[in-house]
């Protein structure tokens, strides 16, 4: 592919759940319930979801020489995403994240490696240049170095690509940081601990949106759940309310379909509202698959469902 629609800068990590009837304790072996694997990552999901929803993608990363990084090759190809800017590293594995589920309370213990991920580098960003400066819209996260990200956005909007930053996990940032931003993502927990403002509230997350403005931010659009979502700056405020969803499957990964859905959108040139519309639409279906890449729908799921 010699160009993309929509660039993302972030991590692929193999998930591994491991189902228990409780959470182990220091010491203690226990046998399993259940074990599943599959693709994570919120830059891989979110990429994922732009490719499923009709957007020419690309991801840049990096990834191990290990059977990890052959599955994410496979998730990425399978969707037809560019991948000529992952990296491959010698010298570190793919990341992984070990996710330990009690089938009695549904509680979690996690933890996640990001492995190659770890490396990636402002040099990285600046060696995909090319690539980022022929996009329409550029994302990133943080679970790669926050200079990283950083270096992306800068060169992005430097390039008049729009810019997406989805603050996950949040990370005390300088706020030097949203000056190059044209939305930033937060969910309200995130939106929360980056702002220090309860956002319970309808408004206390329009505070907090309005502090990430006054941080230099275009647009701060706030995800809230099954609420909808919370948007404010130059597009204006506008409450947007979610899809109502009668069977919920699984959550986890909302806000990544939300993301990849949100920046298709913009690419195509619709207005910030109804690309709000469109990523909630994309979420919406996710939530009704189990899953994080594999219950991103199509663009045909996405057509029929919002007819
Ligand atoms: P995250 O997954 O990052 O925590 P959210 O939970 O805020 O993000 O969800 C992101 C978006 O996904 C929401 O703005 C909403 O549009 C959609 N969404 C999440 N949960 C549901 C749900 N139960 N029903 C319908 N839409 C949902």
């Amino acid at each position: 592919m010699d160009r993309a629609d929509i660039v993302v800068l972030g991590t692929f990590v193999a998930d591994l759940a491991f189902k228990a009837e409780r959470l182990p304790v220091v010491g203690e072996t226990l046998l399993g319930q259940g074990f599943a694997m599959g693709p994570g990552g919120k830059g891989s999901n979110q990429v994922i979801a732009a490719a499923r929803a009709g957007a020419r993608s690309a991801m840049i990363t990096r990834v191990g020489q290990d059977s990890f990084g052959d599955m994410a090759r496979q998730t990425w190809s399978r969707d037809g995403v560019d991948t000529s800017h992952v990296l491959i590293d010698e010298a570190a594995p793919t990341g992984a994240a070990f996710i330990f589920v009690s089938s009695r309370t549904g509680d979690n213990a996690i933890i996640i490696e990001s492995g190659a991920a770890a490396n990636l580098s402002p040099a990285d960003v600046r060696a995909a240049e090319g690539l980022i400066s022929g996009a329409r819209v550029f994302v990133t996260q943080f679970e790669q170095p926050i200079e990283t990200a950083i270096e992306g956005l800068r060169l992005a909007r430097g390039h008049g690509v729009t810019t997406i930053l989805n603050p996950a996990p949040a990370l005390p940032v300088d706020d030097a940081i949203y000056v190059n931003c044209d939305f930033v993502t937060p969910n309200e927990t995130e939106a929360a601990t980056l702002t220090g403002i309860d956002t319970a509230t309808d408004e206390g997350a329009l505070q907090a949106a309005a502090s990430l403005v006054r941080r230099g931010a275009r647009n701060a659009l706030i995800t809230l759940g099954a609420k909808g979502a919370l948007l404010h700056g130059e597009a204006g405020t506008h409450f947007v309310p979610a899809f109502k969803v009668t069977k919920v499957v699984d959550t986890t990964g909302a806000g990544d379909a939300f993301n990849g859905g949100f920046a298709v959108a913009i690419a195509e040139g619709r207005n910030p509202v109804d690309a709000v519309r469109f990523g909630a639409a994309v979420a919406a279906l996710s939530v009704q698959k189990p899953g994080t890449a594999p219950s991103m729908p199509t663009r045909a799921d996405i057509d029929a469902f919002i007819r």
